[in-house]
């Protein structure tokens, strides 16, 4: 729900501004799916609101949840009947939302079932923040907790891509009278748009930046990542650089661990030569994830093991992330994939 689109309408209706504030507590603070559900409203405007107002933007096809972890995830259906997903997870003791940005994704990494479905369009602001909001509802209604306290753009579509839309949307999710996710807990991972992690550090300072390399070795990276053909691992550099300058904040660095792909000594070596060239490299922290393809393969925990271990062998801070919801498709794209 576009909430300023809402707070306009009432105006324009000539109602007093409290109930803008009784909007806010319905949707916001009580989690309310549908506009009957809100009681304090009178009925003529809970009527007018249904139909010119949706608190959602999209209808909600399917929610799977895993059996395995704390995570589920949501297959959505836009008004234009184009699919995407969202997922909710708790890796740790509060939830978190990992949102999409884009329907599809332009940019074809050889390792993710949204890059194969080719790029159809970017979300609108709303088509974002709704997808919190869902899960808000959806946490409320299943009494799961009273919050959703962190929201990553890791979903389908690049980000940074979608640069406008990401941006309102980050700020919008953090507004006091909307769902007040804290900024510093408000995370943009991008497959490396080196030329917009400037204005990044402009728009969203308090932002956690997290960039996927998956491959240190620019002629490799590139077979996997084509967008390192437009930005390479030298830009990617110089852009940190200057990030890091002028935020002063640690930046993730992802790697999905690919075995026989990108999981070889001589890549352990290359991604630490790597970071030890980046100006502020301590700044720099590696998250490493088994490569999920699928069907269920996904590479040893052995063997990123072995990798964490070399990482930090030649003194490189590594965190190895647990890979959440492997029972219900978890990587991004593949139940949109599935569904087509
Ligand atoms: S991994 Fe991210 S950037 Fe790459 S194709 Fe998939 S959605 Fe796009």
């Amino acid at each position: 729900m576009n909430f300023e689109y809402v707070k306009q309408y009432i105006k324009d209706a000539g109602l007093p501004n409290y109930r803008i504030a009784q909007v806010q507590d319905a949707v916001f603070k009580r989690g309310i799916s549908s506009w009957e559900e809100a009681s304090s409203l009178p009925a003529d405007l809970r009527a007018k609101l249904t139909v010119a107002r949706p608190i959602l933007s999209f209808q909600v096809s399917k929610i799977v949840c895993s059996q395995e972890d704390k995570v589920a995830k949501a297959l959505l259906t836009l008004k234009d009947g184009f699919q995407i997903e969202t997922v909710l997870l708790k890796p740790q003791d509060t939830w978190s939302v990992c949102v999409s940005s884009q329907v599809g994704c332009p940019l074809r990494c050889a390792f993710c079932s949204t890059g194969k479905m080719g790029f159809k369009r970017d979300l609108t602001q709303e088509e974002i923040t709704d997808q919190v909001l869902m899960w808000y509802q959806y946490v409320r209604k299943e009494k799961l907790g009273e919050r959703i306290s962190s929201v990553v753009f890791m979903g389908m579509g690049e980000p940074l891509l979608n640069y406008v839309n990401v941006v309102k949307a980050a700020r919008d999710l953090s507004r006091p009278d909307q769902l007040n996710i804290g900024a510093r807990h408000i995370s943009v991972s991008t497959s490396g748009i080196a030329d917009k992690l400037h204005k990044l550090a402009v728009d969203l300072p308090q932002a956690n930046l997290a960039v996927s390399l998956h491959n240190a070795d620019n002629a490799e990276r590139s077979k996997i990542m084509p967008v390192n053909r437009r930005y390479d691992l030298d830009d990617l550099k110089k852009a940190l650089e200057e990030y890091i300058a002028m935020t002063g904040r640690q930046v993730f660095l992802e790697y999905s661990v690919i075995e026989n792909v990108n999981s070889r000594p001589e890549h352990i070596r290359k991604l630490a030569d790597w970071i030890y060239s980046v100006k502020d490299n301590y700044l720099l922290h590696v998250n490493l994830i088994a490569c999920n393809l699928g069907r269920g393969e996904k590479t040893s925990d052995r063997v990123v093991k072995d990798f964490a271990a070399g990482l930090k062998g030649m003194g490189i801070g590594v965190t190895i992330r647990k890979s959440m919801g492997n029972d219900i498709l978890a990587a991004c794209g593949q139940l949109a994939s599935q569904q087509k």
